[in-house]
């Protein structure tokens, strides 16, 4: 489905699934869970599931001419840092707007994890006020015209690399690799679990499994908070990368599964719920996942099993998409341990 776009490498090639036994063990062994190493995909600042899709952005931005990738996020946003070290490794200047998307608490929020390897890479950080918005927002425009009025040629990505043209590309390769890791395992996955904030990896996702029919069964753990933003913004994008890669088929609204109820009490802050989800896997498969993103899908997920939603002996894939490094931002959260 790809073959025609180009692609700059960015990542170390499949990512690894692995088997999470004792998880599966402990949640009473009805179904088997499985995890697709997204988070450990590249040896670029910590890799994640920003990488899959800049590897179709890039090649762009390159014969562009540009000389700096500008974009944006929240404060501990992960997908400014794989910017960052995009930039770094192509050898481009880098401008990233930090919005106050999240009413933090720690006092270093601002100082460790992915801002603080944004700035140790080399990246301008500019922080600024504005609430989560997955939307355009003025900052960044501003961003734009300020690389332009000092006579440089920005390229702009969108938050998480998701509302540009070839945002859901790489996510449709992401079920292309997964299709050819079934046929080496010899079974193929019932589910795919993945957290959906700015939509173009469930958006990619969805387009790709649509391709043997499995696109409903892409389950979307909304963690922003807004869904009915969130899932406009999947389906919005998975239609126009279904054009793009002549899928031949629509993708209907009822194609995208958005589950809301684990995004609680709002984007960025974890819920009790939340926090015993990443100590459960974290204590069972020393698997890491953040307070942001992955720990509401792994909540999500070790839920969804407790209450039966998958049917007994489904094989479920965990997509673990990254963000860990955020975590460094969340040292009052887990005081006690
Ligand atoms: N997980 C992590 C670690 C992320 O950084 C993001 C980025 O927003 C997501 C999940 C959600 O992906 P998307 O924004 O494509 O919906």
């Amino acid at each position: 489905m790809l073959e025609k776009f180009e692609r700059y490498p960015l990542t170390f090639g499949p990512a690894p699934i692995e088997k999470l036994d004792r998880l599966g063990k402990h949640l009473g062994d009805k179904v088997e869970i499985y995890a697709k190493r997204e988070d450990c995909n590249s040896g670029l600042a910590f890799g994640g599931n920003k990488l899959r899709k800049l590897e179709y952005i890039i090649p762009e931005a390159i014969a562009s001419k540009a000389d700096t990738l500008v974009s944006i996020g929240g404060v501990q946003s992960n997908h400014t840092r794989m910017v960052a070290a995009v930039a770094a490794k192509i050898g481009m200047k880098c401008l990233l707007v930090q919005e106050s998307w999240v009413p933090h608490e720690d006092a270093v929020y601002d100082r460790v994890g992915n801002i603080l390897l944004s700035r140790i890479m080399g990246a301008e950080v500019r922080l600024v006020d504005g609430g989560f918005d997955i939307g355009i927002r003025h900052s960044w425009e501003q961003a734009l015209a300020d690389v332009k009025s000092r006579g440089g040629t920005p390229y702009a990505i969108p938050a998480g690399a998701s509302v540009h043209h070839y945002g859901g590309l790489g996510y449709v390769g992401f079920a292309e690799e997964v299709r050819a890791q079934e046929k080496q395992l010899g079974f193929a996955f019932d589910y795919v679990v993945v957290c959906t904030v700015t939509g173009s990896t469930q958006a990619g996702m969805i387009v790709g499994f649509a391709k043997d029919g499995r696109q409903r069964n892409v389950v979307g753990i909304d963690a922003s908070a807004t869904p009915a933003q969130t899932k406009a913004q999947v389906l919005s994008i998975a239609r126009h990368t279904a054009n793009l890669v002549d899928l031949g088929m629509e993708i209907g609204e009822d194609d995208v599964v958005l589950l809301e109820e684990y995004a609680h009490p709002c984007y960025g802050i974890p819920s009790e719920e939340t926090k015993e989800a990443i100590r459960l896997c974290a204590r069972l498969e020393g698997l890491i996942t953040d307070p942001v993103y992955e720990g509401k899908s792994m909540q999500g997920m070790v839920d969804l099993i407790k209450k039966g939603f998958f049917p007994e002996g489904s094989r479920v894939l965990y997509a673990h998409l990254g963000g860990a490094p955020a975590i460094n931002g969340y040292s009052y959260t887990f005081r006690e341990g």
